[in-house]
């Protein structure tokens, strides 16, 4: 299938600008500490999800609200410069963007985030109401839970209601009205923001595909057609109520597993749109993380369609 014939992905999200600075520790509470690195760049999930989507050949649109007092210009540019559409995007002049100030320890990897969501917090219903005909126009909808859940409701609402695909990817966990439920057509999730989600404790004993297959259980019978729980490097497992399939991943040098599972649904949603297979569609979806983890960064690690091998390559 061409590009030309797939249908459109309207990725409803936050964009952030992430400053990262690299340091041998963290600091303690009170210490200033040198720093040996400083990198800025566009961040969010919605926002990577529409660039790992747009770079494996989807027609993209985003719908966000975006705060133009700081970083608003370039975060729009930077979507614009990977193909996505940003013509249903707020600009608000009076508002900040989302920022994540990052702090990142050499020593083992571990980190420290302050996030200042800004205007991701305020996009409305009102304001997606507006981009009704570009939901409207959508094969697939994508939407995360960074930005607040009557947006997402009222994005879903429209989507069902042209006949797209709605894919929800249910992170970071919050509690989620049945009725939002009812318009989710894939539930996406990792295995810790499923237990969460479906209110088990996790246990190291039960293991790590049991543990999943219980939280699908519970999570389908909330009245969601599919759920999709990844596993890291233990992959995926689809679950609908009439069955479970397990999605081993592929077997890569883990460089950096940030942002593996917007890879990963930006990645599902793109396949979605080609009218992939549901099999299909998770297979690309994990070709695109398996390619990311190997490298460094978020964005900058998410692979272009003609750097997947086998069945993904597209003729174009
Ligand atoms: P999240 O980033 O939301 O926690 P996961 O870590 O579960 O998401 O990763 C999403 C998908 O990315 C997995 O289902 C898998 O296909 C792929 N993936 C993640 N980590 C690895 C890894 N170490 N090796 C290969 N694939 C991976």
């Amino acid at each position: 299938m061409t590009e030309n014939n797939s249908g459109r992905v309207v990725v409803v999200g936050s964009l952030n600008m992430d400053m990262v600075a690299h340091a041998s520790r963290l600091p303690a509470p009170g210490e200033t500490l040198a720093g040996e690195a400083f990198v800025m760049a566009p961040g969010g999930k919605g926002g990577n999800q529409a660039v790992a989507s747009a770079r494996l050949g989807a027609a993209v649109d985003f719908v966000a609200r975006v705060g133009m007092r700081q970083y608003g210009a370039e975060l729009l540019q930077a979507m614009q410069s990977e193909g996505i559409a940003c013509e249903a995007v707020v600009r608000d002049a009076a508002a900040l963007p989302g920022i994540a100030v990052i702090m990142v320890a050499a020593l083992g990897g571990e980190n420290a985030i302050v996030y200042v969501p800004g205007s991701n917090a305020q996009l409305s219903a009102v304001d997606v109401r507006a981009a009704a005909s570009t939901l409207q126009a959508a094969a697939v909808v994508v939407a995360q839970l960074e930005v607040p859940l009557p947006a997402v409701y009222a994005a879903f609402e429209l989507a069902r209601g042209a006949g797209a695909i709605t894919v929800l990817n249910a992170a970071p966990a919050l509690q989620l009205p049945a009725a939002l439920l009812a318009l989710t057509d894939w539930l996406v999730l990792n295995e810790t923001e499923a237990s969460q989600l479906a209110g088990l404790a996790v246990s190291a004993q039960t293991g790590v595909l049991p543990q999943a297959e219980l939280a699908a259980g519970q999570l389908l019978s909330c009245g969601v057609k599919q759920v999709l729980i990844t596993l890291g490097a233990d992959g995926a497992l689809l679950c609908t109520v009439e069955a479970m399939q397990h999605f081993p991943a592929q077997a890569v040098k883990a460089i950096d597993t940030v942002g593996a599972g917007d890879t990963f649904v930006g990645g599902l949603a793109a396949g979605l749109a080609e009218g992939m297979t549901a099999a299909d569609a998770v297979r690309l979806g994990q070709a695109a993380a398996a390619i990311a983890v190997s490298r460094s960064g978020v964005q900058s690690a998410m692979p272009h369609r003609a750097e997947l091998t086998n069945q993904f390559c597209r003729t174009v």
